[in-house]
């Protein structure tokens, strides 16, 4: 991208598609009608310089967000508008695929480190200061004819193309030690390094235990992030290598297995979607498996699993060298099914992953139940045993299962000829 060859006009029409820059036309129209100025930043701008497609719109608006928002609303097609008088923030919700973040330009002051900030309206320049890299500090102006030069106070290009991630002062991870888990997120993400100075302190952060003064649900939720990232696995090294998986239980242990196997998991990303499944449970279960399961329990309780999750995850990732042993020795579609239906999708899939290259009959076998058993509906009901005659007694439910499971062996067989069978 030409930021790497030290260009810093970015020519918007290039980088973003045409859907995105009538959006941007309208919101520069709003913005000249209320007079306030409005800029990308983030994310989006840190993406575009690296020529990747961000999905996520954050928009500043030096000025009030969320009056603006609620004009910017009445212009285009928006499915809903969130307003968040609180932290003067605005969210557009397009359709399922685009979304605007609205923000107030501000700046936030720490009452006590790892406290939620406390805002308060102020330029362009001072919200770029609050922010956490300077990978992500950088602006663009939305004017004009989208030709826009990067407002960049903190030499984020810089670093950019230096493959840096930098905090913009000494105090960032004291203020906010989210931003220790931020950092090698990213530095995972695009292989980054982190800057000297920025490790030296990241490093003294974790040693002095600022992670510790975090509440639990802002740390649960940056691992989940964490681990929901597409490539997690460099991060996942990272929070290893500067021990920090300990804040999820002292006995985790990141080896060369549990790499390997995350390494896999990482290939099938297209099962998550197809199945419905977080992916971030997925590889949280992988560094879990070396648990006991009192330890396990314990960590599932951290992340506010239910009692019933808390039994039906335990038996399936606990007890997986059995489940494959079992599914080794069986064949029939039933027998997988009686196997299979008792575990959750995300064990399922963990095994199917596991057994891939060492083991492909029950990699078979369990693609199978995936892809051919799983969702298969009973044809017969009840009311079709009580057409043949059956009573409704303490059998009942038994014999409805012996046709499903003799449906599920059989499966070309036409209901009649079930019944009949
Ligand atoms: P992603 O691609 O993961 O969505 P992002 O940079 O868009 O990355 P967000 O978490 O959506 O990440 O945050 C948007 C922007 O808000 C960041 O780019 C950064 O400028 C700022 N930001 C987010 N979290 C923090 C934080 N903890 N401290 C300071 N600035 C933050």
């Amino acid at each position: 991208m030409e930021v790497l060859e030290g260009i810093k006009i970015i020519d918007l029409k290039e980088v973003f598609s045409t859907e995105l820059l009538v959006l941007l036309k309208k919101i520069e129209i709003v913005s000249k009608k209320r007079g306030e100025r409005v800029f990308l930043v983030g994310g989006i701008v840190r993406d575009s310089l690296l020529g990747i497609w961000s999905k996520d719109i954050d928009i500043v608006v030096e000025g009030d967000a969320i009056n603006f928002s609620l004009e910017l609303k009445k212009t285009i097609d928006a499915e809903k508008v969130i307003t968040y008088e609180k932290f003067k923030t605005a969210v557009l919700v397009i359709d399922s695929k685009i979304k605007i973040d609205l923000a107030s330009s501000r700046v936030e002051y720490y009452e006590y480190p790892a406290s939620l900030p406390i805002v308060e309206n102020s330029t362009i320049k001072e919200d770029m200061y609050r922010r956490d890299f300077t990978i992500n500090s950088m602006a663009l102006e939305i004017e004009g004819n989208f030709s826009s030069e990067v407002i960049d106070f903190y030499n984020g290009q810089e670093d950019l193309k230096n493959k840096k991630i930098k905090v913009l002062h000494n105090l960032s991870f004291i203020d906010d030690p989210t931003r220790i888990i931020r950092a090698l997120r990213f530095a995972g993400r695009y292989k980054f390094d982190l800057e000297k100075k920025t490790e030296i302190l990241l490093k003294d952060g974790i040693s002095e235990g600022y992670l510790k003064k975090l509440s639990w649900p802002r740390l649960k939720q940056e691992f989940k992030i964490l681990f929901d990232e597409k490539n997690s696995m460099r991060a996942i090294c990272l929070l290893d290598k500067y021990n920090i998986l300990e804040e999820i239980h002292p006995m985790i242990k990141c080896n060369e297995k549990t790499l390997e196997k995350i390494k896999k998991i990482e290939k099938v990303g297209k099962f998550f979607e197809i199945f419905k499944i977080e992916k971030w449970l997925i590889i949280f279960f992988i560094l879990l498996e070396n648990l006991e399961k009192n330890e396990f329990n314990q960590v599932l309780i951290k992340f506010d699993f239910t009692n019933k999750q808390i039994k039906k995850y335990n038996y399936g990732i606990l007890k997986k060298t059995e489940i494959l042993e079992k599914i080794k020795k069986i064949d029939l579609n039933s027998e997988i099914y009686i196997i299979l239906n008792k575990i959750s999708i995300e064990t399922i899939v963990i095994l199917m992953v596991e057994s891939q290259n060492s083991d492909e009959e029950s990699y078979r076998k369990i693609k199978k139940y995936l892809f051919e058993i799983k969702d298969v509906k009973p044809k017969i009901r009840g009311e079709d045993l009580i057409k043949k005659g059956i009573k409704p007694n303490k059998f009942f439910k038994s014999k409805l299962n012996y046709y499903f499971m003799l449906q599920l062996d059989n499966i070309h067989l036409k209901k009649i000829e079930l019944l009949n069978f």
